[in-house]
C-alpha cells in the first residue's frame, strides 16, 4: 500500500481530482476546467485553515467552539441511503454529530492496510475538521461550489440549458481544509478507497490503477499548460 499513498500524498490534485470525477458535473468539463475546479476548490479549504494548525483532536474542539459549532459524539452510526455516515453538520442547529461506531471502523480498517496506522483521535479530528469546514462553508464563507461558475450539463438548442454547480467542490475543499489543518500526510478522501480495499471490496492494483489514471490526467494538463502545444491549434489553422 506504500506505493498508493506515495502516489495520493505527492499531489493533492490527484485524490481531488478523483473527488471531481464522481461529480455529475465531470463529464461536462474541459480537461483544463477540471483541473482549475480541483486548484481552486483545494486553494478554498487550504486559505481556510491559513493561520490556523491544531495537532490534538482538543485544539479542533476549541476551534470548533470559536466558531459557534457545537460537537456531540452519539453511538450510532447514521444510515444516509445505504451509506453509513460518520460525522454530520447541520445547518440549522450548527451541531456537527460524531458516529463513534463509525469511526472505530475507520480507525480498524484503516489499520490493516495503512503502514502507518492512523490513532483513533487523528481520525476523530479528521472528520471533525472535515464537518468544521463545512460549517465555515455556511456561517462565513459561502458554499465552495457558489465561488466557481455554474457547469451547464444539458442544452436544448439557445432555447434552454441546465446548469449544475460542481458540489464535490465542496468536498474537496473540505479535506484540504483537513489536511492543512492538521497537518495529515495525504487528503483524506483517500481513507474511503484505503477502506474499501480493506473491506475486500476493492482490490490494491485497481486503486493503484485509479489513482494512477488521475495522475496522467493532471500531468497531461500541467504539460498542455507549461507547453507550447495550446499555440499549435493556431498556428495550423
Ligand atoms: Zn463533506
Amino acid at each position: 500500500m506504500r506505493a498508493v499513498i506515495k502516489l495520493v500524498a505527492a499531489d493533492d490534485r490527484v485524490p481531488a481530482y478523483l473527488e471531481l470525477e464522481q461529480d455529475v458535473v465531470f463529464r461536462h468539463l474541459s480537461p483544463a476546467e477540471r483541473l482549475r475546479y480541483v486548484e481552486r476548490a483545494l486553494d478554498a479549504g487550504r486559505e481556510a485553515a491559513r493561520g490556523y494548525q491544531a495537532r490534538h483532536l482538543a485544539e479542533v474542539e476549541a476551534l470548533a467552539g470559536k466558531w459557534g459549532a457545537r460537537v456531540v459524539m452519539a453511538d450510532g452510526g447514521s444510515f444516509f441511503g445505504a451509506i453509513q455516515l460518520r460525522a454530520q453538520h447541520d445547518q440549522q442547529t450548527g451541531v456537527i454529530t460524531l458516529y463513534r461506531r463509525s469511526l472505530d471502523q475507520v480507525e480498524s480498517l484503516l489499520a490493516s492496510v495503512l503502514p502507518e496506522p492512523w490513532s483513533r483521535e487523528r481520525v476523530v479530528a479528521t472528520h471533525l475538521a472535515h464537518e468544521l469546514f463545512h460549517h465555515l462553508e455556511h456561517t462565513r464563507l459561502g458554499p465552495v461550489d457558489g465561488q466557481l461558475p455554474p457547469v451547464t450539463t444539458f442544452r436544448l438548442g439557445r432555447l434552454w440549458e441546465t446548469r449544475c454547480r460542481a458540489r464535490r467542490c465542496r468536498e474537496i475543499a473540505a479535506h484540504a481544509f483537513a489536511r492543512t489543518l492538521l497537518g495529515l500526510p495525504f487528503l483524506p478522501n483517500a481513507i474511503d478507497w484505503l477502506m474499501l480495499v480493506a473491506m475486500g471490496r476493492w482490490t490494491e492494483e485497481a486503486l493503484v490503477q485509479t489513482v494512477e489514471a488521475a495522475r496522467q490526467a493532471v500531468r497531461r494538463e500541467d504539460r498542455r499548460r507549461s507547453g507550447p502545444d495550446e499555440f499549435q491549434g493556431q498556428a495550423t489553422s
